[in-house]
């Protein structure tokens, strides 16, 4: 094949990437243009359709003009999951505002679905909690909210997709409407054990089937890019996965016993499992990839505040360059016997799903130092990833001998460390910081015969380095016992919004 690059585009919440990878799989050029969000009420979180295409747009230029000669074999797309965008089938026109996935405009049709009793049915199908993260309620809200929104949908005049079909769409002119199984099993439309739209669902939650786009596997080619600038026309667009998906396909994770966690504002945990496992202990069952007929399935926990709990830090102690100068400060913190931070500021995530839950900080005496707060917040990262990845080991019944780490935080060393030391296992960190869109370029290279195997993507060189646990293990259970007993405590204590209640 002489055209021996990928372009992969990774669309997040807050910027859009796109970086050209070659056939060793390096990144060779790479562009990113900012995204607004808008936040019209409390709790509502929104971006524009049109700024969020147009962000792609601009920054596949940018990406292609650094490397002219290069023709892509190939587009894959990695994405920001659960938002949704509605718009029209014939002019291709946003109606609505895209429904960011922080979005709880649905939080009253959630409540409403769970005093119905109808959770259990919900997280039985869908391998997820009945919550307005999902894009669901999000979908009803919209055409609910639009003007004639549901004969429009029912006519099949409106197409409604996730972020990844909204970009295939304007990629290919507004010639396909599809999505792949993996943003799809974050919808709470799908039916998780066989990667379909299933009826009841669509019934309970009000979507008539028009609306939605065709579930196609993550890789293989849903279709060809329409001259765009510098992008020529006919290259295919052959992979669409969600971001969270695409880190664990680009750390090589092919196999159960691989477990990953992405270290940003939060923090997901993903490990693959021999078909669909249903929780019981508060992680989510997703679909990783879809390839071919072939349905991989996986275990994920999300933990709300992880990365973020750095910045609050920084600002709360007024420092200039709040994240880097709080973790600067950690690294002269002398060790402090009992010090917790419980980073709960909106309630806690996974494993505990507690709403009411409010932060604190324990063991405060008058020698503290805010160095040793920084430092316990850092820690306060790994203890909560420890507690995804007990649970996932317990329910993936697989052993997961190491971790493995990709995002923002996970460049702090001290912090890499405390998590080796923590977990007993080694950390493995991936030094890329195109993670998602190498996952998705990978993909895509796959579908196109770039690459042959996940052998062989696998044998493609990844910078990497290796953190080995040192903690004795009669430490490790003594700060393990003091964390449990915070997070117990920040468990009492009830947030406001539950006082006045
Ligand atoms: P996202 O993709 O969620 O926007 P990133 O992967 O860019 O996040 O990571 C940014 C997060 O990492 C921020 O929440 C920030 O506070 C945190 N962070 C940045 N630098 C450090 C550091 N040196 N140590 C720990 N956390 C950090």
């Amino acid at each position: 094949m002489s055209d021996r690059f990928v372009l992969a585009i990774d669309q997040g919440t807050t910027n859009t990437k796109v970086v050209l990878v070659d056939a060793e799989g390096r990144v060779l050029a790479r562009a990113s243009r900012p995204l607004p969000v808008r936040f019209p009420h409390p709790g509502w979180v929104e971006q524009d359709a049109g700024d969020l295409w147009g962000s792609v747009a601009e920054a596949i230029q940018q990406c292609l003009a650094q490397a002219p000669h290069a023709r892509p074999a190939a587009i894959g797309v990695s994405n920001q999951r659960e938002t949704v965008v509605i718009w029209e089938r014939r002019s291709g026109r946003p109606v609505g505002p895209c429904v960011v996935w922080q979005c709880r405009r649905s939080a009253d049709l959630c409540e409403d679905l769970r005093r119905r009793g109808l959770e259990p049915v919900v997280r039985e199908r869908t391998g997820l909690a009945l919550d307005p993260l999902f894009s669901a309620g999000k979908i009803r809200w919209l055409l609910d909210n639009i003007p004639d929104g549901r004969k429009r949908a029912e006519a099949g005049d409106l197409c409604a997709g996730t972020v990844d079909s909204w970009v295939l769409w304007n990629l290919t002119g507004g010639a396909v409407h599809a999505c792949d199984a993996s943003n799809a099993s974050r919808t709470q439309l799908l039916n998780v054990r066989r990667a379909c739209w299933d009826s009841e669902l669509l019934e309970l939650f009000g979507v008539p089937r028009e609306l939605l786009p065709e579930v196609r596997p993550s890789g293989g080619v849903f279709g060809e890019s329409v001259k765009l600038g510098l992008l020529p026309a006919g290259v295919p667009v052959a992979a669409l996965i969600g971001d969270s998906h695409a880190a664990l396909f680009g750390h090589a994770a092919f196999r159960p016993g691989a477990v990953k966690a992405t270290y940003g504002t939060g923090t997901s945990l993903m490990t693959l499992t021999e078909g669909a496992v249903f929780s019981r202990g508060g992680l989510s069952t997703t679909i990783a990839w879809q390839l071919g007929p072939a349905v991989t399935h996986a275990l994920e926990g999300n933990i709300l505040v992880t990365g973020s709990a750095v910045q609050w830090l920084g600002e709360f102690l007024g420092l200039p360059d709040p994240a880097r100068d709080a973790a600067a400060l950690a690294e002269r913190a002398e060790p402090a016997e009992g010090l917790y931070v419980v980073p709960a500021f909106v309630g806690l995530g996974a494993p505990y799903w507690d709403a009411r839950a409010r932060g604190l900080i324990t063991g405060l005496t008058r020698g503290t130092t805010a160095a040793q707060v920084a430092r316990a917040t850092l820690e306060a990262i790994a203890y909560q990833v420890l507690d995804v990845f007990e649970v996932m080991e317990a329910e993936a019944a697989q052993p997961l001998p190491e971790l493995m780490t990709d995002g923002g935080a996970s460049r702090n060393d001290s912090l890499m460390q405390f998590q080796a030391d923590i977990l007993g296992r080694p950390v493995v960190r991936n030094l890329s910081a195109d993670l998602s869109a190498v996952g998705a370029a990978w993909l895509a290279g796959l579908a196109v015969g770039l690459w042959r195997s996940l052998d062989e993507l696998a044998a493609l060189p990844r910078q990497e380095d290796r953190f080995e646990p040192r903690m004795s293990q009669s430490e490790r259970a003594r700060r393990l016992a003091g964390w449990r007993e915070a997070v117990a405590r920040a468990r009492l204590q009830v947030s406001p919004d539950a006082v006045g209640a």
